[in-house]
């Protein structure tokens, strides 16, 4: 691969040596795993969490004379994961044998696609906080999971798992495009939005359904790239930024120090925090890769490729937009919406023929607030989406204060039921009779005399006896009626 550098190098993102600054230049290779009932090549289901060796057919277990079979619904996936990623997708592609030996690697060699993959250049954009960032995409081909040894349930032997032998990857290969942690989190992040936008992977890293090797290597700013890093299978967002770091900075100490960088394969620790070597870096020449004479040339139309275009759902960036257009909300809230699209779906329940920024700000702030403390999923909230409306419907009808209807939410939070009922039977209305108002602001004015000399001549103290006023009311008093009252007592009106 040819690699043009489409980045200006940004200060704000050096490394400080000793012997001056250092940029950081990294590319992912992302394996996710394909959302599919039945594997790449054979019938065997994909569930997770089955018993060791309970979804293996005779195709994964690699027995002699058992041939592949591809399984259409991974090239589908393939295909709507490439236009998500607004790729070029090619009508031709080859699998290709990739050989190396491994227990848990019955064939002897995992069945991929080298020099022709499924899915060509794409790009994924990232939101920084003050940037708009494009990160290229490379390739995205499909190949076969291998199975898992497991070396730690006996003290002298070793067993393997083949409920993963042949399940469908797809290995999603970016540009060296990403300069620092935070955009390596934000880009995995973000393609595990778009993967689960489109139902192609369901993005769990920690069930093993999509892993990162990160390759790192650290240059003088906008010079020549240097030499990389491969660390494999990191299996968290938060553990690929703290491999980086650690990494970035161990290349930049031994450079600093005269020594050169070996271009290796490691291992993250994530007890220590440290990056350890594994290996040192496999050529493709090593693996002997060549076409798979059990398997045709994958060929496909550009109608199949457009049908599957024209029924993709709406994706993470469409839906920021509309957010931003339609219902007027800051970028930021936009972004923190659509992250997940149960989130997104949650608010537009939510804000259908309401005020959408008040919406936005209940959910964001006091729902997602809430949740967060509880470590709770959405899914899981005990608030639904009409309830959360009918709260603001009550705030909006100027029924109840803002104050009150946070007591409001906490109730329906703890308790359940009607928010407008619950409101009804505990007497929880804002006070808008003026008449009752006025007592309360009367009896406050009159037993802070000095008080309201003051006010005359300092206006911000009306803000103190607005706080007096709502706490006598508890809270009940409309805010807004209290403070043109005492305004005009006190006379500064
Ligand atoms: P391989 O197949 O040998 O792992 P590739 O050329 O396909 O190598 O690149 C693998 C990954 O390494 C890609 O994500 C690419 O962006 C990244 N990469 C390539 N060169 C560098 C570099 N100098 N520094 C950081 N990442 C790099
Ligand atoms: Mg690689």
């Amino acid at each position: 691969m040819t690699i043009v550098d489409v980045r200006t190098p940004d200060p704000k993102k050096f490394i400080k040596g000793a012997t001056g600054d250092w940029e950081i230049v990294i590319g992912m290779e992302v394996h996710a795993q394909v959302t599919s009932e039945a594997k790449l090549f054979s019938g065997a289901s994909t569930e997770f969490g089955k018993d060791p060796n309970g979804n293996v057919s005779l195709v994964d277990a690699a027995m002699p004379g058992m041939l592949p079979v591809i399984n259409e619904e991974c090239v589908r996936q393939a295909i709507r994961t490439g236009l998500g990623l607004k790729a070029e997708i090619n009508l031709k592609s080859v699998f290709d044998r990739k050989n190396y030996f491994y227990p848990d690697l019955p064939q002897g060699y995992q069945i991929s696609q080298f020099k022709q993959p499924i899915v060509g250049e794409g790009k994924v954009l990232l939101d920084m906080p003050d940037e708009q960032v494009e990160i290229g995409v490379e390739r995205l081909h499909l190949e076969q999971d291998a199975g898992k040894s497991l070396h730690d349930q006996h003290p002298t032997m070793s067993f393997v798992d083949l409920n993963r032998s042949g399940v469908a990857l797809m290995e999603i290969v970016s540009k060296p495009d990403l300069r620092s942690s935070d955009e390596a989190k934000a880009y995995l992040t973000k393609l595990r939005t778009i993967l689960r936008y489109l139902g192609t992977c369901d993005g769990n890293m920690d069930q093993g359904s999509m892993r990162a090797d990160v390759n790192v290597s650290v240059r003088r700013p906008g010079g020549d790239f240097g030499t990389r890093c491969e660390i494999k299978n990191v299996n968290s967002i938060r553990f690929v930024g703290q491999a980086i770091e650690y990494e970035a900075r161990r290349q930049v100490a031994i450079l600093e120090d005269g020594g050169e960088i070996d271009q290796e394969t490691r291992l993250f620790d994530a007890v220590k925090g440290e990056t350890r070597s594994m290996r040192s870096k496999e050529e493709a020449h090593d693996y002997r890769y060549f076409p798979d004479p059990d398997l045709l040339p994958l060929e496909f139309t550009q109608e199949f490729v457009d049908d599957l275009s024209g029924h993709l759902p709406e994706l993470p960036d469409d839906k920021k937009a509309r957010f931003i257009s339609d219902y007027g909300l800051t970028p930021y809230d936009a972004d923190i919406l659509v992250v997940e699209k149960a989130s997104a779906d949650f608010f537009e329940d939510v804000a259908k023929g309401r005020d959408a920024k008040l919406s936005a700000n209940w959910v964001i702030n006091e729902l997602f607030g809430r949740l967060n403390k509880e470590g709770k999923e959405l899914s899981e909230s005990p608030v639904s989406a009409a309830q959360l409306g009918a709260i603001i419907d009550l705030i909006k009808a100027g029924t109840i204060s803002g104050k009150i209807a946070k007591d409001l939410f906490e109730i329906v939070w703890t308790e359940g039921g009607d928010p407008a009922q619950i409101v009804e039977d505990r007497g929880m209305k804002q006070v808008t009779d003026l008449g009752a108002i006025e007592a309360i602001v009367d009896e406050i004015l009159a037993a802070n005399p000095d008080k309201v000399e003051q006010a005359k001549d300092k206006p911000n103290l009306v803000g103190w006896f607005v706080g007096q006023v709502m706490k006598a009311s508890k809270g009940k008093a409309n805010p807004q009626a209290v403070n043109d009252l005492l305004k005009q007592k006190i006379g500064l009106e």
